[in-house]
């Protein structure tokens, strides 16, 4: 955010929020179809780490260490694993005076994400279909009846964004300073409304017991996107990881938003065209049902392979750097973000300008990190770092 938009939120004590969520469009159901009445929950072990780690991807994407040849990355995925048996605990036995507000502790809560460092804050009732069948670690069935989820966003940085390919050595820190951040914010909060008196659990990348997107579509926080399975928030694009926490505290909640993204990713295409694996459909309606959710026909499996195999770098955030709401909070910025969503013939005018302005292209002289790559343990200085590729409706990009 400007310096001036920063001020002017942080000294008026009725904008909770940095952020304008309140200008957002309010709508009573998400903006892509739901089909409460036929969705299974899923089970954990069907997830794509989780088959990658048994063997289902094939053995050379079995370890993960693909995503962890860059120091820092490894850093912050062994930091985030110190939280993962934090997330649940005792519930204190007398309810703290003032808690039964619910538009009071909804207000109260996201005050206290916030000053905790959450960017984006959300409330949605929890969707029963949002809780895993089994889990992944023990394959015992998954039990959370609590009423109310929380959902915390934390930004990957713009600035880092800006000087990266999104395939590069830094681009798995870039998610694990979001999910690692998550984490530290959701098992706090979590212990916070435990010690308040009501039962609180949360959910972050090292012990989920929760599918985060529909939660995240309940709770206002975005739309679905082109890119597939994820969630792209009007603010930040697709440059955030998010966190939960369940909790039968009782809150007031968040309704779905409409800022046009299904029109806007109709018309775009950026991340089809610059996705390293092709892992992104082309064409106006590449949707499909999948398991009562409508979304983006993307190939997961293309991606995680990618993701893990990347010779280039350390992961991939190629669809990210790309997208055009992957932007700066500025005022110029703020009024483009503006046109998107509220005029829909501006769309393809955004889309052509944001080319022409050569957004997405890595601004190298914001580079910070250095390029290191651990080879059988021992970091070397790579020769290679990043690259962009160009993809066309007929064919796939392949490394
Ligand atoms: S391979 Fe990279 S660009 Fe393609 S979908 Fe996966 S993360 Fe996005
Ligand atoms: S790059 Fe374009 S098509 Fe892809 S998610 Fe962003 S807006 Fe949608």
């Amino acid at each position: 955010m400007t310096i001036l938009t920063t001020y002017k939120r942080a000294y008026d004590g009725t904008k909770l929020d940095p952020y304008p969520v309140e200008s957002l469009k309010r709508v009573d159901r998400p903006t892509t179809f739901i089909d409460e009445e036929r969705i299974q929950r899923v089970d954990q072990r069907a997830g794509g780490f989780a088959r990658a780690r048994s063997g289902g991807l094939g053995p050379s994407y079995q370890n993960l260490l693909g995503l962890f040849k860059y120091p820092l990355s490894r850093a912050q995925q062994r930091m985030a694993a110190t939280l993962a048996d934090k997330v649940d605990g005792p519930v204190a036995e007398h309810r703290a005076p003032g808690t039964d507000d619910p538009e009071a502790m909804a207000r109260h809560i996201k005050a206290t994400a916030y000053f905790l460092r959450a960017d984006v804050v959300g409330i949605c009732r929890l969707p029963p279909y949002a809780v895993y069948s089994h889990s992944q670690a023990t394959g015992e069935p998954i039990e959370c009846a609590h009423k109310y989820a929380i959902a915390v966003l934390v930004d990957q940085d713009w600035k880092t964004a800006d000087a990266s390919f999104g395939n590069d050595w830094i681009s798995t820190s870039m998610g694990f300073l979001s999910y690692s951040t998550t984490a530290f914010i959701s098992c706090i909060l979590a212990d916070y409304i435990r010690k308040l008196g009501y039962p609180a659990r949360a959910h972050h990348i090292r012990n989920y017991q929760v599918m985060l997107p529909p939660i995240l579509l309940w709770a206002g926080l975005g739309e679905m996107c082109r890119t597939g399975d994820i969630v792209l928030n009007p603010f930040l694009g697709t440059r955030f990881k998010a966190a939960v926490v369940t909790t039968d505290l009782p809150l007031a909640i968040d309704k779905p938003i409409d800022f046009g993204l299904q029109d806007f990713c109709s018309k775009c295409a950026k991340c089809a065209t610059h996705c390293p694996a092709g892992a992104i459909p082309f064409g106006e309606d590449s949707t499909v049902v999948h398991n009562g959710y409508v979304k983006w026909n993307n190939d997961v499996d293309r991606c995680l392979k990618y993701r893990i195999g990347n010779q280039w770098g350390s992961g991939c955030g190629v669809c990210i750097h790309v997208c055009p709401w992957n932007k700066p909070f500025t005022p110029f910025h703020r009024f483009v973000r503006w046109t998107m969503t509220n005029i829909p013939l501006a769309r393809r005018l955004a889309i052509w300008g944001d080319d022409l302005m050569g957004y997405g292209t890595p601004n190298q002289k914001n580079k910070w990190w250095h390029d290191l790559e651990a080879v059988d343990g021992v970091l070397q200085t790579p020769d290679r770092s990043g690259k962009r590729f160009v993809n066309s409706p007929t064919d796939r990009a392949s490394d």
